[in-house]
């Protein structure tokens, strides 16, 4: 089995990579290297038989047609995009430029190459097209996600990846091209960039900086542990209808502040100082638009694929904040070189 991969460097598709790899898949990935693309994830599979690496642009529809041409895929599932949403804030250009450009170029290529497939491996191929549970706005206290639920984002990255969800969903019903649509709450776990929540309250609590919560701390967000994410993705890839949506969620709905506080007591038992971590937790301003609550029905793929989640919360955040412990040689350049904890997608100055 051929997986074309795109954004494998990245957090969700470097444990995707990993996965695909242990179960000896051959898996192409092609990724841009940005500042979130990191080649370190990927050392467990680094020189492997049955893994590659291409650097190039998904906006880069020569170098992407070549990619298919040489490396002849049954599968592609495209993960590539700019994902922080206070970067976007900040800046939507890159969000606009690989989210729906990017997209519109990999929809593109791959119609392309599945046109001219024999009629046997074309009725095999599938893309899956990896989005998110953003793309629904927000709840209120009531109700979860249904894979019918009304498209209504609310930031520049959820506008995005609804566009390219929409793309996606065009090129299937315009084309056939075999397409399905992947939607998935918040990711966590090992490999992930310190600019997002958890990694980010972890990491600053280690170097005893403020741990910045939003607003209140009081948007809700359902976890998942990222191999769970990863492991939905290659049964959605093989099993999943063409043209259909599958919601993935983990059924871990939290406040923030209550993952802060969890990350904190953790840290308190693993790796003990004198003073308590969570008197390091700071209220600061609200990000512009941010979504009070999101919570997805992952009904469709556990009836329907019989997926399930390995991980609750409990399990997958201690497994999470041992990793980080351990691992240095992974996080302390890139907290030293690429990022370093500051605010970003603020209208103005904090
Ligand atoms: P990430 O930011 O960690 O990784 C993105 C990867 O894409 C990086 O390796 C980057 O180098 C690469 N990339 C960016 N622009 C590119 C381009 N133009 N060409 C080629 N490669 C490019 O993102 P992630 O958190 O792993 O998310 C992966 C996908 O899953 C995204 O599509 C995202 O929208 C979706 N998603 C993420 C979450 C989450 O909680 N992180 C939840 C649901 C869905």
């Amino acid at each position: 089995m051929r997986i074309l991969v795109t954004g494998g460097a990245g957090f969700i598709g470097s444990a995707l990579v990993r996965y695909l790899v242990s179960i000896n898949a051959e898996v192409l990935n092609v990724d841009k290297l940005t500042y979130a693309g990191n080649l370190a994830s990927l050392k467990p599979v680094e020189g492997l038989r049955n893994y590659r690496f291409l650097r190039a642009d998904i906006c880069d529809r020569v170098a992407i047609n070549e990619a298919f041409e040489t490396f002849q895929p049954d599968y592609v599932i495209h993960l590539a995009a700019e994902s922080h949403v206070d970067r976007s804030i900040t800046g939507a250009d890159d969000f606009v430029q690989t989210n729906v450009n990017g997209t519109f170029t990999m929809l593109e290529a791959a119609r392309q190459y599945w046109s001219n497939l024999s009629q046997n491996r074309k009725a095999f191929f599938k893309m899956l097209h990896v989005s998110t549970d953003e793309v629904y706005g927000s709840l209120g206290d009531r109700g979860q996600f249904e894979e019918v639920s009304p498209y209504d984002p609310s930031s520049p990255y959820s506008a995005s990846k609804a566009a390219s969800d929409h793309f996606a969903t065009a090129w299937q019903r315009t084309y056939g091209l075999p397409v399905v649509i992947s939607n998935c709450s918040n990711n966590y776990g090992p490999f992930h960039f310190p600019e997002k929540l958890i990694p980010l309250m972890i990491l600053n609590a280690l170097d005893r900086k403020p741990l910045p919560v939003y607003g209140t701390g009081c948007n809700i967000r359902d976890w998942l542990y990222v191999d769970d994410h990863a492991r939905a993705l290659w049964l959605i890839v093989r099993e999943g209808r063409p043209g259909e949506k599958y919601n993935v969620g983990g059924r871990n709905e939290l406040r923030n502040i209550d993952v802060v506080n969890r990350i904190c007591s953790l840290l308190d038992e693993l790796s003990p100082n004198a003073s308590h971590y969570g008197d390091l937790i700071t209220f600061v301003k609200d990000r512009p638009g941010h979504d009070a609550r999101y919570a997805i029905d992952a009904t469709k793929l556990e009836t329907e694929l019989g997926w399930k989640a390995q991980e609750n919360f409990d399990t997958g955040i201690r497994k999470t904040v041992e990793w980080y412990l351990e691992n240095g040689w992974w996080w302390q350049p890139l907290r030293d070189r690429v990022y370093s904890g500051e605010r970003l997608g603020l209208l103005e100055k904090a």
